[in-house]
């Protein structure tokens, strides 16, 4: 992702506190913040948050969030919720790698992993959000029978999702090698893949369960 300098972003996600956090504090529950029992629904690497923009429109009764690490792309999601005012919907600015920082044990109902950057270097693996170490932290927030959604326009990144996934022993569900040309109902597409799926680029997309 091409990154504009936006000096003002880190002042901009400070003041804007009512839809980006930057910490949650030990024993607040996301139902504490949204102040409802709705379902949780997370997505890792949001960007500019357009997908969750339009999913909380879709689904008022579930609860969204976004995390994201680069200050200068989440700005555009909150600029976005403050026109919109959305009330199911935050972001957090910050590293993945701090989930654990963020989210109670089983407490996400749903997390989405969308056009995630696929690092195709070797070197580079613990980057990928499929690798190991994410999916152990993801395990930890998600209720048990809680599912990833994962797309991605990237054939190298999804075979070795599958792979990453399932040697965790995890099971795999609705595959789909080219989703737009697919049964796959009520799909929300993500700012990447409109981008992606312009240029006729297949995309691809799993659900995926923990063992139990
Ligand atoms: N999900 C969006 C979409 O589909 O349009 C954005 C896709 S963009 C290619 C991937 C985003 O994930 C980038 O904004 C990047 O900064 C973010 N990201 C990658 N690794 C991350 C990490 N470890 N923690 C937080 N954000 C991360």
């Amino acid at each position: 992702m091409r990154l504009r300098h936006k000096p003002w972003a880190k002042d901009f996600i400070q003041k804007h506190s009512e839809y980006v956090l930057t910490s949650v504090p030990n024993d607040t529950t996301w139902q504490d913040i949204f102040q409802n029992d709705q379902p949780l629904y997370v997505e890792v690497g949001t960007g500019k948050g357009k997908f969750l923009d339009n999913m909380s429109v879709k689904y008022p009764h579930i609860n969204f969030v976004g995390i994201e690490k680069f200050e200068s792309v989440l700005v555009t999601g909150v600029q976005r919720a403050l026109d919109t005012q959305p009330d199911n919907l935050k972001f957090i600015h910050s590293d993945v790698n701090h989930l654990l920082d963020f989210f109670q044990e089983g407490e996400v109902d749903r997390l989405f992993i969308n056009f995630t950057d696929p690092w195709p270097k070797k070197r580079h693996e613990k980057r990928r959000l499929t690798y190991k170490t994410f999916l152990e932290l993801y395990q930890q927030v998600l209720r048990p029978d809680g599912e990833i959604h994962m797309k991605t326009d990237n054939q190298g990144l999804f075979e070795y999702s599958i792979e990453s996934m399932s040697q965790f022993g995890m099971k795999l569900k609705n595959i789909s090698l080219d989703l737009h040309r697919s049964n796959i109902e009520e799909n929300v597409m993500t700012e990447y893949e409109e981008k992606f799926s312009e240029k006729g680029e297949r995309i691809y997309r799993l659900e995926a369960t923990f063992p139990r």
